[in-house]
């Protein structure tokens, strides 16, 4: 009887267990699996990791190792080009097949292609699956055979493209296990966690690692969250949000499964949940969407993807970025947004959007700027959808939201955390002003001031800008470039 020879299981953003079909398919072929994780240096497979997203990858690794222990299946970890080093491992441990989920960014592509190219000329099996994305971008096209660059016909074609969503399960054990004594390298040395200064309190305090912790946060939500989803999710006060966006990020769970659990949820309340799964599932799509406009247009972290934007008069100012990144703008609910990603490494979806329009808009500096700053702080930063919403808000993006249409900083307070308990959270130091004036500060009277033991321009900024005035000066700048 012929044995099977090893597989190698290269792991990137699919950091789980479950619904993982290129695991799944090793360990059906037979013979030892080892898996193989590889942080890229140089760009090489996509963009470099901001330093928040290294400190979840850490946990993430750490639980898939564990994880992968359970099934028989090492896991070998390496730092340097994924080029060279796949073929070197794949040598080393003889394997006979190569197997990984696919990525999408252009540069991870090209990467996969070269890595392809050399294993194969090496006569080893090399396979792909799709373990990340509900439809991968080339599934879904436009009447006319092109891709989608606005949002609801890419849904309504997605939805409709009859995509097998189910995930698959757990795979069994691997059934011989082979381990690999100093060839990888060993975690803490990659030092993906600070110690001097140890920023990640706000981290740990909010976020666990692995499958069990990403199965854990969506079945809160979906027990506790769910219901009123499609409304609720405005408020970020309310916990009718998943939170699932950082185990999204390294495929700790997949969006499969968290589709999936929330059909089951919305199953099981006999039409109550109907709406809010529609909703939930459409945003899921709008990752899947971000995904799409990166693959076709490769250049969307970096480049307008309106070429008129190209002539933006942005402002650079030092000053106002820094007062922005620090939550000290004096708009309350800006800088509540800001102090709860420096904080968590997470923000609340409208709150996302509220920043992002004040610093395009209010302060007219470059959506660029602020997609990098959520790109190092973010623990979800994503490849596709930080930059696709950042062009969104800012106006130069596909199907993206008119540059006219400037979020007002104060009423968006206003509406959507009427009662302050979010401001309040985040910026105590006004947490006593009452609810009709909290998200206006300036507008107190001296006494209301004096008894809230504030005092603008020290205690809590005065506003860095006038919103009728910088809203005037936007839209003039915008005018310049319409035509
Ligand atoms: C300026 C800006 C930058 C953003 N950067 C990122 C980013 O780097 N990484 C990231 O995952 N999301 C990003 N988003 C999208 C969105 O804010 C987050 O996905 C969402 O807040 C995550 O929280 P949640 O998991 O509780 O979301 P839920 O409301 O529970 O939604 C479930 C999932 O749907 C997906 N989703 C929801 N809204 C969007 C959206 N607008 N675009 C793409 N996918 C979406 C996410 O995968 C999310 O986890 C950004 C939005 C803005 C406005």
């Amino acid at each position: 009887m012929n044995s099977v020879g090893p597989s190698l299981v290269w792991f990137r953003n699919d950091l789980r267990v479950s619904d993982n079909p290129a695991l799944s398919a090793a360990i059906d072929r037979g013979g030892p699996v080892a898996g193989l994780y590889v942080l890229e240096l140089g760009g090489d497979g996509g963009r470099p990791l901001g330093l928040a997203a290294l400190w979840k990858l850490h946990g993430a690794l750490e639980a898939l190792r564990e994880a992968l222990d359970k099934i028989n299946v090492p896991l070998i970890l390496k730092r340097g080009v994924s080029a060279k080093i796949l073929p070197e491992v794949a040598g080393q441990i003889e394997a006979e097949a190569c197997f990984w989920n696919r990525r999408y960014e252009p540069s991870a592509i090209a990467a996969d292609k070269r890595v392809m190219e050399i294993l194969k000329a090496s006569k080893i099996d090399v396979r792909s699956w799709n373990g990340s994305l509900m439809v991968e971008p080339w599934q879904v096209k436009t009447k006319s055979g092109g891709w989608f660059k606005v949002f609801t016909p890419f849904c309504k074609a997605a939805r409709a493209a009859g995509v097998d969503l189910s995930p698959i399960g757990v795979p069994s054990v691997a059934l011989e296990r082979r381990d690999f004594p100093g060839l990888g390298e060993v975690l803490e040395d990659w030092r993906l966690i600070p110690k001097s200064p140890d920023w990640a309190g706000g981290l740990r305090a909010n976020w666990g690692h692995g499958e069990e912790a990403a199965r854990s946060r969506l079945s809160d939500f979906l027990s506790d969250g769910f219901r009123g989803y499609s409304e609720g999710r405005n408020f970020p006060a309310k916990s009718n949000v998943s939170g699932i966006s950082p185990y999204l990020r390294f495929g700790e769970i997949s969006a499969r499964q968290t589709r999936h659990a929330a059909l089951i949820a919305a199953d099981r309340a006999n039409g109550y949940l109907d709406s809010d799964f529609e909703v939930f599932e459409r945003e899921l799509y709008w990752r899947d969407f971000s995904y799409n406009l990166l693959f076709h247009a490769d250049e969307l972290p970096t480049s307008n993807f309106q070429a008129k934007f190209d002539n933006f008069p942005w402002r650079s100012d030092p000053s106002d970025f820094d007062a922005w990144s620090k939550g000290n703008t004096g708009y309350p609910i800006v800088d509540a947004g800001m102090r709860q990603l420096w904080e968590t490494g997470w923000m609340h979806n409208r709150v996302r959007m509220i920043v992002a329009s004040f610093l395009t808009k209010h302060l007219m500096i470059d959506w660029r700027q602020g997609e990098s700053w959520f790109w190092d702080t973010l623990i979800d930063a994503d490849a596709a959808s930080n930059p696709s919403n950042w062009q969104w808000v800012a106006g130069s993006g596909a199907d993206a939201a008119p540059y006219f249409r400037i979020f007002n900083p104060i009423s968006q307070g206003e509406k959507f955390d009427g009662s302050a308990e979010y401001v309040r959270r985040w910026v105590p130091e006004i947490a006593t002003l009452p609810n009709k004036i909290i998200h206006a500060p300036w507008v107190a009277s001296a006494t209301q001031l004096e008894e809230a033991g504030i005092q603008l321009g020290n205690t809590y900024p005065k506003p860095i800008v006038d919103h009728s005035a910088a809203r005037t000066r936007a839209l003039s700048a915008y005018q310049s470039i319409r035509s």
